[in-house]
């Protein structure tokens, strides 16, 4: 296998009418996938869709915004969040399948926050579920699939991840989606963490993620969709698919002056470090 999509949610609705078929699209180009809960029954659902099939992991977790019921209205999704509280017993059960590779996705999320609750309360109930799954990943010795999304402007978010990794010390983890700069991503790799890149650095006018991608060593960025969300060009504004992790590959490729073979082959290498495949 050339590549690894280290954060897909195949699992997730948008894809139930054809599921099989994209998954099979992407094993036959050759990318391994994790797929990623982000409460119970989607956590399930990425357990299912490793049966019976090589090269397909599960990532098992509640999602910050799913520890909060709200309507969430976006330009790629619109849905109300579905109140969780984290199930220790039941994660950790579901976590004995051996093709469980990580917990999460879990972390802080203050960008999309309910009309009914003040700042203060959506951290507290996230902050609680995160560190219940940072004591998951550390009883079972798994990786930390890590979501962090700032209020517009701000590192909030960042600030107060890096400060949970550093007394909690997780095993080993990922920061999904990194969105923040150089600076930021050089606290996380000093704590031994992985940088996660997907299409967001193909549509990144600012400069800011170029600058991270040029200065990250190869060793430590792992690849990934966020399937079906944030499609890279020359998908861009259509759903998304693990196939399309090429794409982030190539523009890293680009950027770092490698060969696309070379990040293909370093990445694929460093998500498998990581998820201990
Ligand atoms: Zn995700």
């Amino acid at each position: 296998m050339k590549l690894y999509d280290t954060h897909a949610h195949v699992n997730l609705a948008a894809f139930k009418e054809d599921r099989e078929e994209i998954i099979t699209q992407a094993l036959q180009a050759g990318v391994i996938i994790n797929n990623v809960g982000t409460q119970k029954d989607t956590s399930k659902k990425a357990v299912d869709l490793t049966k019976g099939r090589e090269n397909v992991y599960a990532v098992i977790g509640l999602h910050p915004v799913h520890t909060i019921s709200q309507e969430i209205d976006e330009e790629e999704s619109h849905f109300i969040s579905r109140e969780e509280h984290f199930d220790y017993e039941y994660y950790k059960a579901l976590a004995g399948d051996p093709k469980v590779v990580g917990i999460g996705e879990c972390g802080l999320d203050y960008y999309r926050l309910p009309e009914d609750k003040t700042l203060e309360e959506v951290k507290t109930t996230q902050k609680q579920a995160f560190l219940e799954q940072i004591r998951l990943a550390k009883e079972l010795d798994k990786a930390l699939v890590i979501h962090c999304r700032t209020q517009n402007g701000s590192v909030d978010a960042y600030e107060d991840i890096l400060e949970l990794l550093k007394t909690e010390k997780p095993p080993r983890f990922e920061i999904h989606s990194f969105t923040s700069n150089w600076d930021m991503a050089q606290r996380f790799l000093e704590l031994g963490g992985y940088i996660g890149l997907n299409g967001i650095i193909t549509f990144d006018k600012s400069g800011v993620l170029k600058e991270v991608i040029k200065n990250c060593p190869l060793e430590r960025i792992v690849l990934e969709t966020d399937a079906p969300y944030l499609a890279p060009p020359p998908y861009r504004g259509k759903r998304n698919q693990p196939e399309y992790v090429q794409y982030v590959a190539q523009y890293i490729a680009e950027v770092k002056g490698l060969s696309f073979e070379e990040v293909c082959e370093k990445t694929t290498l460093n998500a498998k470090t990581l998820f201990k495949i």
